[in-house]
């Protein structure tokens, strides 16, 4: 028989970190109901749609607490949602909990492949997410997502997105033409960024991924400026002549107090369909060790997937990852890797303003 009781459970977990908050779960009121059936527990947790993504880790690391609690014992979740809606945020009347920028050091790595790809596992796995398009010098989450038309304005003079399901989705590809080429001055480009952010109807986000023009940091700058960032994800590819434009990347975000958020390692690896080998044509592992020694999170590495090129050449990102396991597993772990680092954060500091605890 063993030691399980409610009171057992309640003491053994409440001061468990909520992930989005960092504060203890059951002063935010999530321990919903314990019920106890001899050596079995049924915990009804509430988590918000922020912590979606990494549900399953925080019942494992509550029922290893339980169980050293009460040795034996069998505990059940049913994880509940648990609705905490996010405050504005900056000056600009945002909604939003996270707002994550995916940056690289040059073109071609795999950045707006990878922001779209966050966006969407996030999506999946239960979040409320939003994604705006800052490469307003090569916009391409419209075809990668296979979306067009043009945001229209609503009564209230407020842009309404193009929405993928769910999803809204702004970028500067769905105001110019695709061959048009556009030349940013410095207080236009400021200026198209800051209406994205303050005037699209966005709704209430739990995230808002951001894909970054490549190297510069004027866009980074002005949204440093515009609002409280979450932190920024570099990504990168193995060699090290890339890695070398990613420490710029790095650099450049911790000049705009950008916390980095992490490095993804895109494109470390081949799986040849035939033969079943993995060959490392640009090398691997190159990322890890950098993202080590500047003291950066290392989120993951992605393998070069050929069902990925031919779904973004043919705007069915979303399509691809929603039924290929395969292709969606790693960008899933580096989502969810993402997550768990912004709740690790959340415990070392959590916010001293009070919050709603519905
Ligand atoms: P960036 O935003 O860095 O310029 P893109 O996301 O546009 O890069 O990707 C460049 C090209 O590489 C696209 O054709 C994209 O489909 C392809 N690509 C990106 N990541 C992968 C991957 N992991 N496997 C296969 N192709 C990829």
């Amino acid at each position: 028989m063993s030691s399980l009781s409610e009171q057992t459970v309640r003491t053994a977990i409440a001061d468990h970190p909520d992930p989005e908050t960092g504060r203890p779960i059951d002063s935010m009121g999530q321990i919903h109901k314990i019920e106890i059936d001899g050596d079995r527990a049924t915990v009804t947790l509430g988590l918000s749609s922020h912590s979606a993504p990494i549900a399953e880790e925080v019942t494992a690391a509550l029922e290893s607490k339980i169980t050293a609690a009460a040795p034996g014992s069998q505990i059940v979740f049913d994880v509940v949602d648990h609705p905490r809606p996010p405050a504005r945020v900056g000056q600009i009347g945002l909604r939003v909990k996270s707002v994550i920028a995916v940056g690289s050091g040059k073109g071609g790595v795999g950045k707006s492949t990878v922001a779209a790809s966050i966006a969407l596992s996030l999506r999946r796995m239960g979040s409320k997410v939003g994604l705006m398009d800052a490469d307003v010098y090569g916009p391409s989450i419209p075809h990668l997502l296979g979306l067009s038309g043009r945001p229209s304005i609503t009564a209230d003079k407020r842009i309404e997105p193009i929405r993928l399901g769910d999803m809204p989705v702004m970028s500067m590809g769905f105001l110019v033409e695709p061959d048009q080429a556009v030349i940013w001055r410095g207080p236009m480009l400021h200026g198209s960024i800051n209406q994205f952010l303050s005037e699209t109807d966005w709704g209430e986000l739990d995230y808002l991924i951001i894909d970054m023009p490549p190297g510069t940091g004027d866009v980074a700058l002005t949204l440093s400026q515009a609002l409280p960032l979450a932190g920024a994800v570099v990504v990168c590819t193995p060699q090290a002549v890339a890695l070398l434009d990613a420490v710029k990347a790095i650099s450049m975000f911790r000049k705009v107090n950008i916390p980095l958020a992490g490095m993804v390692e895109n494109m470390n690896g081949f799986v040849c369909p035939d033969c079943g080998k993995t060959y490392d044509i640009f090398g691997s592992g190159g990322a890890r060790a950098k993202a080590e020694e500047l003291n950066v999170p290392f989120l993951g590495g992605l393998p070069i997937d050929i069902t990925l090129r031919i779904a973004g050449d043919e705007g069915r990102l979303a399509e691809v990852i929603e039924s290929n396991e395969t292709a969606r597993a790693p960008l899933d772990a580096v989502s969810k890797a993402l997550v768990r680092n912004l709740a690790r954060s959340a415990a070392a500091s959590p916010p001293k303003v009070s919050l709603p605890t519905l």
